[in-house]
């Protein structure tokens, strides 16, 4: 039996586990110093000036909204192409989700179709960087500018790539916060976790606040300081803390982005090149060209003019063992969203046309050429079957 190759996969070396093990022998297994050594190193990646290490992806889009402090019962604006946690940190906040349709050639939010949904509720938009292709920026900053709303962008998917511009994602440049997962899938990972990055210092300190409860020791924000054992709780806060072990394999982790995405871009660069001959399979588009960390290998396969349903296609390659997976069920179908929001099919063409065709092919660093071979041989064996 040949070995299974799945969508995706996390590289753990010998530096990671040593790093990881001088933790578990240290005296501080969490809230030690490789937090704050985390987080300054996600500063120096992606230039911004404050990081907050979190717990996972999701409890950073949870506490970037809480941070913002919008007033209950406005309105939102994400992608309808994303992970579900993307508007439920909107839920999360009291605000209601509202989605904007995707562009069809970068499967990115469509600025365009931002300005369409925009109310006098709206106070958030929340882009979501695809697939690691970072969305329109400049144009989602200016509509921000001129209809007031704040910006976090969901870069669970993008840490490592750069705007058109080549500035690089994560330093807030285009936003007021940026939020990155660290999930095994993802471009490095902390086993579980999250950050949340931005430039501005009241809402760098509201999420300290939010990690860990409410709770400050800091003597300059008591009311008064009767001793040692003394804290203070000042908002409704959480324990969506990281610890040491994780911030220590994300550290590890972040010092081999830049060979990850190298070989991400190289295996990318096969697929681009072996699927070009073929009919009825659209490669991704990279708008500006090389900016993209690649998290995800997405085609559009028409399977109108192929022999196989994509049901068929999936099981097909599973049976050769080759894992694929869907990008994005359409957030606004899921049950939950139709029930509680009303939505329903036909609200966003776009996103959910281009659910009908997609797929994301295997893509991670420690693929070999031949697994990538096996891949490319099997897509183009079951595409061209006729
Ligand atoms: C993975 C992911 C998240 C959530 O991250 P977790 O670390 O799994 O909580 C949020 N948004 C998007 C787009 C993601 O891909």
């Amino acid at each position: 039996m040949k070995k299974f190759i799945g969508y995706g996969k996390q590289w753990i070396d010998k530096d990671d586990l040593r790093e990881v093990a001088e933790v578990l022998k240290s005296d501080f297994l969490t809230q030690g110093p490789k937090v704050e050594e985390f987080e300054r190193a996600l500063c120096r990646q992606t230039g911004a000036k404050y990081a907050v290490a979190v717990a996972n992806g999701t409890a950073a889009l949870h506490l970037a909204v809480l941070a913002l402090q919008i007033k209950q019962g406005s309105e939102g604006i994400t992608s309808p192409n994303t992970f579900v946690a993307s508007s439920n940190a909107l839920v999360y906040g009291g605000l209601k989700p509202v989605f904007a349709d995707i562009d069809e050639r970068t499967y990115n939010i469509d600025p365009k179709e931002i300005k369409k949904k925009v109310t006098a509720k709206t106070k958030l938009v929340i882009p979501v960087h695809f697939a690691g292709q970072s969305a329109d920026m400049k144009e989602i900053s200016k509509i921000s500018k001129v209809k007031k709303l704040f910006v976090i962008e969901d870069a669970s998917h993008s840490i490592g790539s750069r705007y058109e511009d080549g500035s690089r994602v994560g330093s807030c440049k285009y936003s007021d916060l940026t939020t990155f997962s660290f999930h095994p899938v993802k471009t490095i990972t902390a086993g579980e976790g999250g950050a949340i990055m931005t430039n501005d210092k009241k809402l760098y300190e509201r999420l300290l606040l939010l990690r860990t409860h409410g709770i400050t020791k800091d003597p300059k924000q008591l009311s008064q300081d009767p001793g040692p054992w003394y804290y203070e709780m000042k908002s409704l806060g959480f324990n969506y803390r990281l610890n040491d072990i994780q911030c220590a394999l994300g550290l590890s982790q972040l010092k081999k982005l830049n060979k990850f995405i190298k070989r991400r871009r190289a295996i990318v660069d096969r697929y681009n090149k072996a699927f070009s001959k073929l009919e009825n399979i659209t490669t991704p588009h990279e708008k500006g060209g090389l900016k993209s960390c690649f998290h995800l290998y997405v085609v559009k396969i028409n399977f109108s003019k192929i022999k196989l349903t994509r049901t068929e296609l999936v099981n097909k390659l599973k049976q050769a063992g080759i894992g694929t997976q869907v990008h994005y069920i359409p957030v606004h179908l899921q049950p939950y969203y139709r029930k509680a929001f009303g939505y329903k099919k036909g609200d966003y063409p776009v996103a959910e046309k281009y659910y009908q065709q997609c797929l994301s092919l295997p893509l991670y660093p420690k693929m070999t050429d031949g697994d990538v071979q096996r891949v490319v041989s099997r897509v183009t064996r079951y595409l061209s079957e006729v």
